[in-house]
């Protein structure tokens, strides 16, 4: 391992010799947090630390690797995040961010935003329809918030918004 210095917080990390050209370093707690200094860090192709304790242990309630089995939510919440990006192409991965981690977290509206009513009527309404509990709906917000995370550290500002777009455009 080399050690190399995260771009937003400038701490100290573990960098694999495979990864040490990437342009950008983000350490594991910057890459949870999602601190604002992360907007300022260009695009590019960021190494992105493993948080040692996700390979101890897999995380709990998520549906990694199950994603088939939830199709009927996951496919209209990002549905939903495209059609709003395109009508809205100001809109950036830390909004989507914030919305999502409002819709997981059992908070009552506090970060109000547009897309996040869309995202609670709409999705709410497919989901009772199909039988899901709340607790499957918050799974599943989890599950595009860790998406979002991962594509806005790789590809920058709106590193996740533009790659959903083409996704869901190459489905059809
Ligand atoms: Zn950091």
């Amino acid at each position: 391992m080399i050690k190399v210095k995260c771009a937003s917080c400038g701490s100290d990390m573990d960098c694999p010799p495979s990864m040490e050209s990437a342009p950008v370093h983000i350490c594991a707690s910057c890459f949870e947090n999602q601190p604002p200094e992360l907007d300022t860090i260009p695009s590019g192709r960021a190494h992105i630390e493993i948080d040692p304790r996700s390979l101890v242990e897999p995380p709990k309630g998520t549906l990694m690797g199950r994603e088939d089995e939830y199709f009927d939510i996951l496919y209209p919440i990002e549905k939903i995040i495209a059609n709003y990006y395109w009508q809205n192409p100001n809109l950036k991965d830390r909004d989507v961010i914030k919305v999502l981690k409002s819709l997981t977290s059992n908070m009552e509206i506090r970060a109000w935003h547009s897309l996040r009513n869309e995202l609670w009527l709409m999705v709410d309404e497919i989901a009772k329809k199909n039988g899901r509990t709340d607790r499957e709906i918050r799974m599943c917000y989890k599950y595009v918030l860790a998406s979002v995370k991962r594509h806005h550290a790789v590809g920058g500002q709106r590193g996740y918004l533009d790659f959903i777009v083409e996704y869901l455009e190459g489905k059809g």
